[in-house]
């Protein structure tokens, strides 16, 4: 049966620690100046009334993605299950779907020379049953995944539950990955 994947991201509980894309990092190997995951940080509101708001950016695995439609190689690919894929040996590091992704998650690792972006950690952790890196270190649990035909997962709960944002969804590349706004708002 093919899963249906999806990565919850809550900018409530996040605290903008950086752990997930320092576990990245350190699990994907990923070189200095680059990233597959970040946590951008904004400010709200004029001294002194201010809050921080938490943005997390990376691949959100399209299911239309315009990244695999204009790889000339096909080393862009899609897998049974949804999830969006780099072939390295046959990327030819035209940079077309660089241009292509609509939420500028793809990148040349320099140490390579191939294109790469967050792939959920699949080779190495959720084909074996684990959750992605980031989604294992977070201190405040502000990522879940899972598989969404499994009722009873967290990432289903909490699916059902939530108003759930899914990013530049009116380019109907239908992203596996989907944010609970940010709902603390300024003190007036
Ligand atoms: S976010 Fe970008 S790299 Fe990821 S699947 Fe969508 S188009 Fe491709
Ligand atoms: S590890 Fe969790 S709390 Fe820290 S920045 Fe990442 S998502 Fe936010």
């Amino acid at each position: 049966m093919q899963k249906q994947y999806r990565l919850l991201y809550d900018e409530n509980l996040c605290i903008g620690c950086q752990a997930c894309s320092v576990a990245c990092r350190m699990e994907n190997s990923v070189p200095d100046n680059v990233y597959r995951v970040q946590v951008h940080m904004k400010t709200l509101g004029v001294f002194p009334n201010l809050g921080m708001q938490y943005e997390r950016h990376s691949c959100v695995m399209c299911e239309n993605p315009p990244c695999v439609s204009v790889c000339p190689t096909n080393a862009s690919f899609q897998s049974k299950d949804g999830l969006v894929h780099i072939d390295e040996k046959s990327c030819i590091s035209c940079k077309y779907c660089i241009l292509a992704c609509p939420y500028h998650a793809r990148f040349i690792n320099p140490l390579k020379n191939v294109v790469e972006k967050c792939t959920f950690c699949y080779e190495t952790r959720v084909s074996k049953e684990l959750l992605p890196a980031c989604v294992s270190t977070c201190p405040t649990d502000a990522l879940s995944f899972g598989d969404m035909r499994q009722k009873e997962s967290l990432v289903h709960q909490k699916s059902q539950k939530e108003v759930l944002v899914f990013p530049k969804a009116h380019l109907g590349t239908k992203p596996k990955v989907a944010f609970i706004p940010n709902r603390k708002g300024i003190k007036s």
